[in-house]
């Protein structure tokens, strides 16, 4: 394999310019190594990569993508990839890794329009101590649940993907049309199954269906604020109850990830019943479904039954 040879003597040239110790970089079967952050990320790099990728992802199944730590393995993994998708100001261990890479880090929230600031800063009027001191964190980064901004950041990933591996530009490019196309038959069907709604107050877990609730036509009250792992103050909780009791809300939402015990406390001092509505930060056996697509579907369904919509 005289083509290999010249590769790897060309990437030990380049590792010794940079001073970088290792030589194994990539994968060795031609194939683009890519280590996603997160499971949209990681569904959409499969999407459009095909088989002309290999995609790690760093978040495992089963685990709160919000408060991933990397493990020292897994840092050198980005560093060695051929590119590290992520999205920044999402998960601080996986942007600090970012910068480690010699810039094959490819932050998509540019191309993902996040144009939201978190609910809980526009109404929970009582806890805005600190109003010049918000960090970067303060605006919405689940712009996956709005199919129309996935669809976006697929689109990017194609063209970053079409950038670094010239050779299979065209089959990056035409799986992700095949895949936006997928994404704009869902977000049709959504919109069409949301648009009449007996209650459009989406109570939710942790504020992740902000952009969901923002295409869709609902207003989101949530439990926590943007990360799960937040608990609402007391006040906060009776506010929501109030709520509840007021709008005549029946149904309150839970996740697969984290524990429903706040919606239960939440249900059942109101009065409605808990469902679960899925954010896809990641997939476990206990998701409504083997992907993306299938996952948002369940939610469609979710919430039908859920606010009543004919
Ligand atoms: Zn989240």
């Amino acid at each position: 394999m005289k083509f290999n040879r010249i590769v790897l003597a060309l990437s030990a040239a380049a590792l010794a310019l940079t001073g970088c110790g290792s030589a194994d970089t990539g994968s060795s079967d031609g194939r683009l190594s890519i280590a996603t952050s997160f499971y949209p990320l990681e569904y959409a790099t499969q999407q459009v990569g095909g088989d002309h990728v290999d995609v790690t992802n760093l978040t495992q199944p089963g685990a709160e993508p919000h408060d991933l730590e990397l493990t020292p393995k897994q840092i050198l993994q980005t560093t060695k990839a051929d590119a590290l998708v992520y999205l920044s100001g999402f998960q601080p261990s996986v942007d600090d890794a970012a910068k480690e890479g010699d810039g094959t880090a490819f932050d998509v929230s540019p191309f993902a329009r996040l144009d939201l600031k978190p609910a809980d800063e526009q109404d929970h009027g009582g806890e805005e101590e600190d109003h010049a001191g918000h960090d970067h964190g303060s605006v919405d980064p689940h712009f996956w649940l709005d199919p129309t901004r996935y669809a976006d950041v697929v689109d990017a990933i194609a063209d970053h993907l079409a950038t670094i591996d010239p050779t299979n530009a065209a089959d990056y490019r035409a799986n992700a049309t095949a895949f936006t196309g997928k994404l704009g038959t869902l977000d049709k069907d959504l919109k069409a199954g949301l648009s009449d709604c007996r209650s459009t107050d989406l109570v939710t877990a942790h504020a992740a269906f902000g952009y969901f609730a923002d295409r869709y036509g609902f207003h989101q009250e949530s439990v926590s604020g943007l990360s799960p792992g937040a608990e609402p103050s007391p006040t906060a909780l009776a506010d929501l109850i109030a709520l509840v009791k007021r709008d005549k809300i029946t149904t309150v939402y839970a996740e697969t990830l984290v524990p429903a015990d706040v919606a239960k406390t939440l249900a059942r001092d109101s009065g409605a019943t808990v469902a679960v509505l899925d954010p896809i930060e990641g997939l476990t056996d206990a998701s409504a479904g083997s992907d993306y697509l299938e996952v948002m579907r369940s939610n469609l369904a979710t919430v039908r039954k859920g606010q009543g919509c004919r």
